[in-house]
């Protein structure tokens, strides 16, 4: 670092903040993750100079020979974690994987099933602002008003109803199981396409704790920075008759040249996903998640759903008498970083919101386990609890800093 220390220290000063903020919060946001420093050394290397439009061995610029390597390895090791028949590592974003499938399997104005995003989905499943909106025809299903699960009969009604070229399955904020056998057997009956986006569980699906979309899906999204653990991007898989469709989706369709420093990385990472001890971390996130979950019960706290399968949790905050917005804040405050977010049904305005979605992915690669989780749960109720007691506050500031010390993240490393 010592170039860039004497080059530019306005840089610098910021990269060391953000260590440590990172080194002394709790980081709760269900879509975060910490990568370890080899992922993050495949990325600051001298890849970043190279332009190698198009694919391994038919590229549309000269010296590529050494980055196709890379590129070759981070396919066959995607193809390899997730038993898929082709892999295309260049989406630069899990938007752009999304948006490459669009191109490939859709024409302007086709209709597809998503699941509603103020119930879970994501953005780029329909949303009026994002191009999916604004390009195709998007009808949403969503979530039971009781069960707050994914309601397969309406989704079953809604495409024999609207006949989609397309079901889209995947969520941003959905604390169970997705059942894909079932909604790919939707898809195959009315004669859809499925894709699905798996971002949010794709590192639990290579673990082996929760089922796999695979075999169901034509198409299969993901982005690799979640619980997949790797460096921002994306990443699609499908099978063979769509790989020459999606890999011209990808390039020349919606991206240009793509990053070959972060293309290392993704292999790097999957590289890691592919060792057995991948398999441990998985099962501790969802371990983690329960016993988090059932600390927030335990202490009164309301969860959508009444609990998680994976990963995730959305505190409805109501009966605390504080918005989503106020949640995020005041755990801010004390070293817990977290999102608002709506939950199903919510009365109130996305800026506001009445719940707060937190996750283990980040906490787990850090080493935290179940005690510790029991610790940031009563942390977490005491906080919202007594929102406005600067003394309550400050003794929940000094139990999340006890924590943090016992957790070092990333000791050694220095800007
Ligand atoms: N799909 C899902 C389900 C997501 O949750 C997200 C990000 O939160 C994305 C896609 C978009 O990923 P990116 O931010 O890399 O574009």
């Amino acid at each position: 670092m010592e170039q860039l220390r004497n080059q530019d220290p306005e840089i610098v000063k910021a990269l060391n903040l953000e260590l440590g903020r990172q080194r002394n919060n709790l980081e709760l946001i269900a879509s975060e993750n910490i990568v370890s420093e080899a992922v993050m050394q495949a990325m600051g290397t001298v890849l970043t100079n190279k332009y190698a439009e198009g694919y391994p061995g038919k590229r549309y610029y000269g010296g590529c020979e050494y980055v196709d390597i890379p590129e070759e390895i981070a396919r066959n090791r995607a193809k390899e974690l997730f038993g898929a028949e082709h892999a295309n590592v260049q989406p630069h974003s899990g938007a752009q994987a999304n948006l490459a499938v669009y191109l490939a399997a859709l024409k302007p104005g086709d209709t597809v099933l998503g699941m509603n995003l103020a119930h879970g989905g994501h953005l780029t499943h329909g949303s009026p602002v994002n191009a999916s909106g604004l390009l195709y025809n998007f009808v949403a299903y969503g979530v039971n008003e009781q069960t707050f699960r994914i309601d397969y009969d309406e989704v079953r009604k809604l495409a024999f109803k609207h006949r989609p070229r397309l079901i889209v399955a995947g969520a941003s904020a959905y604390p169970r199981t997705i059942d894909f056998e079932t909604l790919g057997k939707i898809a195959q009956d009315v004669g859809a396409l499925f894709m699905v986006d798996m971002a949010h569980i794709a590192g639990l699906v290579a673990g082996g704790q929760h089922p796999s979309p695979v075999p169901h899906a034509h198409f299969v999204t993901t982005t690799t920075h979640k619980t997949l653990r790797g460096p921002r991007g994306g990443l699609i898989l499908c099978r063979q008759p769509w790989a020459a469709a999606i890999d011209k989706a990808v390039f020349p369709g919606t991206q240009g040249g793509p990053l070959m420093h972060v293309i290392a990385s993704k292999a790097v990472a999957l590289g890691e996903a592919l060792q057995p001890s991948f398999k441990d971390y998985a099962a501790n996130v969802v371990n983690n998640a329960k016993v988090l979950a059932d600390t927030l019960l335990a202490e009164g706290l309301n969860l959508v759903s009444g609990g998680t399968d994976n990963h995730l949790m959305l505190i409805d905050t109501r009966n605390l008498n504080i918005t989503g917005k106020d949640a995020e804040h005041v755990l801010d405050s004390v070293g817990i970083t977290v999102n608002k977010n709506a939950i199903p049904y919510d009365p109130t305005s996305p800026f506001i919101t009445s719940g707060i979605r937190i996750g283990t992915p980040a906490v787990t690669s850090r080493g935290m386990d179940a005690e510790a989780m029991k610790t940031i749960g009563k942390v977490i109720a005491l906080t919202l609890k007594n929102s406005k007691d600067e003394a309550v506050l400050a003794q929940a500031r000094g139990m999340v800093s006890a924590l943090s010390d016992r957790f070092p993240l990333y000791p050694g490393l220095s800007y």
